[in-house]
């Protein structure tokens, strides 16, 4: 379960980009985050690993309160919390494969990662997680070489190789045309669906939350102004 209690983010400059949230999202569930650009999504999404601090209230993790957690702590955090971003940020001159295994990065030990030793487990691993976004026949192939669907269907891969039990999505979409977009979202619904990771994704198209959601979170000036299944969000959202 991912908690928020009364959680508000205060910038330096004095905008308060959320302001005593209370969310309680339990494990499995996929939900996605609207609301206008500046509304505040992307701030709740770095609250849960820790990436925005808050300036009061709390975010819990399971059972860590993300805003106590030691430097090690955090780091753990991280490792367990996959992230998919709007510009993918692949490596473009290397492998697909490769950019899956930087997935591994906090999960063996450095001196390999280092080295590139990955072991035949962790490919195979790397593998079962293109295969899931089926892209694995592109594995050999060059970041840089393939579409936006395919490189964020990577971005995708590469965030379950860390075997993580909570995905975030900031924006996954923005930079996709609306039947890539559609064939993005499907496939992080099918992600939540087969593998029960509890999903997060800010949007800012209603019509792609209503379809894929489980329940919204709309979000207004740092505020929840909406809250519920994604069926019955309405335009107001
Ligand atoms: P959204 O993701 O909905 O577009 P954000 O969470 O990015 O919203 O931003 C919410 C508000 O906080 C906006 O007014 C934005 O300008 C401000 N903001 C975001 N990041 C920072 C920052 N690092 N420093 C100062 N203000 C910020
Ligand atoms: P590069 O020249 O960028 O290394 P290659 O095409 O030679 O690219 O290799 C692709 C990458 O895939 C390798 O760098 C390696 O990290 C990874 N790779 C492929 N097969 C294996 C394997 N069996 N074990 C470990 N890594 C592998």
């Amino acid at each position: 379960m991912i908690r928020f209690d009364q959680a508000t983010v205060t910038y330096r400059g004095g905008v308060t980009a959320l302001d005593h949230v209370d969310v309680e999202i339990p494990d499995g569930e996929f939900v996605v985050i609207v609301g206008l650009s500046g509304a505040g999504k992307s701030t709740l999404i770095r609250a849960v690993n820790g990436l925005v601090p808050l300036t009061s209230g709390t975010v819990n993790v399971g059972d860590r309160d993300v805003g106590q957690l030691t430097k090690r702590q955090l780091r753990a955090l991280r490792a367990d919390v996959g992230m998919i971003f709007q510009h993918f940020n692949l490596v473009d001159r290397t492998t697909v494969l490769n950019n899956v295994l930087m997935g591994r990065l906090n999960r063996v030990p450095s001196w390999r990662s280092m080295l590139g030793w990955w072991g035949g487990d962790e490919v195979e691993l790397a593998m079962q997680s293109l295969e899931v976004v089926e892209i694995v026949d592109k594995a050999y192939i060059r970041a840089a070489n393939l579409s936006g669907g395919q490189q964020q269907r990577v971005g995708i891969a590469r965030a379950l190789a860390q075997q993580p039990s909570v995905l975030l999505a900031d924006e996954p979409v923005a930079s996709l045309d609306p039947p890539t977009s559609h064939s993005v979202m499907r496939y992080l619904q099918k992600v939540n669906r087969e593998l029960g990771i509890t999903t997060l994704v800010n949007l800012h198209f209603l019509d792609l939350a209503r379809e894929y959601a489980d329940r919204i979170i709309g979000l207004r000036g740092g505020r929840v102004m909406f809250d519920g299944p994604g069926s019955a969000a309405d335009e107001k959202v």
